[in-house]
């Protein structure tokens, strides 16, 4: 199967140069930007809006029912099982992690996100339109805020049965993901990476969300998976890809990768070596809400 760099045709021919060279700084939005699209879960159309803030963090507000910007944060899920899913007050909000991925991904530290309906939509099953997204409304460093860098301490684990993750003291964001499936043609895999927002912009957010067709027929029939389809998730049978060519021959692995990078924006991204062996949202949450509290927050002013 031939791979094929696709960043240039996903991000524009300026390519990753636009984003921050790295997560030191505090960054917001130039100005708004708007996308609208399908939920995976729930098959319902959905707007977002991005807007610049002021405020450290990303805070919430739904179209439908105005109210004060509600901050995001690890306690606010309530589901994990196949998306992450807060819980708003007014609201459940599906599938937040592939929008949130790409903001904090590519250096997003203060912004706003207004949403119409009940989830983020799917696009195409990556993070990669989001990412066009932020490009489209620009970024622009914020000179007299304060940026918080998640500084860890001492390492970190956290397990359940056979999955596990952990997170070191580093110098900067280092990611391990493995995998390992029973199917073959996903079988084990392993990718590694120091992420920047260049670097996720490259690696990591084109990777597009799988499943598998012998689990399709259970999840309908529990409601779930109404917008998927094979234009916006790629879908094995075990042995083949029904929807080839990946992006990347190792696509699915560095899809886990990006799902963790959504699931720690809830908190920001730590100065820490993560090593996450067959993840899953649940495992990733619990590290985000850990990292929180474990790790010490420091403030400083930028020039
Ligand atoms: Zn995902």
């Amino acid at each position: 199967m031939e791979i094929r760099d696709i960043t240039l045709d996903l991000v524009g021919n300026s390519s990753v140069e636009f984003f921050p060279e790295d997560y030191s700084g505090a960054w917001t939005l130039r100005e708004s930007v708007s996308r609208k699209g399908f939920g995976l879960h729930t098959g319902k159309e959905s707007e977002v809006t991005l807007l610049p803030s002021n405020k450290f963090g990303f805070y919430f507000s739904s179209l439908d029912d105005l109210g004060p910007p509600l901050r995001l944060e690890p306690s606010q899920v309530v589901n994990s099982q196949l998306c992450t899913t807060l819980d708003l007050g007014s609201k459940k909000l599906f599938t937040v992690e592939h929008l949130l991925a790409a903001m904090a991904g590519c250096g997003l530290t203060h912004a706003r996100i207004l949403v119409s309906g009940n989830e983020i939509p799917l696009l195409d099953g990556s993070s990669i339109e989001w990412v066009k997204a932020i490009k489209e409304a620009g970024m622009i460093k914020l000179n007299s805020s304060f940026n918080r860098s998640l500084v860890l301490t001492d390492p970190l684990t956290i397990y359940r049965g056979s999955s596990f993750i952990t997170a070191m003291p580093s110098d900067s964001f280092k990611l391990i993901g493995i995998i390992d499936f029973p199917y073959p043609v996903i079988g084990q895999q392993m990718f590694s990476i120091e992420l920047t927002p260049r670097s996720f912009v490259k690696e990591i957010a084109p990777a597009r969300t799988f499943g598998f067709k012998d689990q399709i027929e259970s999840l309908i029939e529990k409601g779930l998976i109404k917008g998927g389809n094979l234009k916006n998730s790629l879908v094995c049978d075990g042995k083949s890809w029904l929807n080839p060519p990946l992006r990347f021959k190792d696509e699915p692995v560095r899809h886990k990768l990006l799902d963790l990078i959504g699931d720690l924006a809830l908190v920001g991204l730590p100065k820490a070596q993560v090593l996450v062996y067959r993840g899953s949202h649940a495992l990733h949450v619990e590290l985000a809400d850990s990292l929180s509290k474990a790790c010490s927050f420091k403030q400083f002013c930028l020039d």
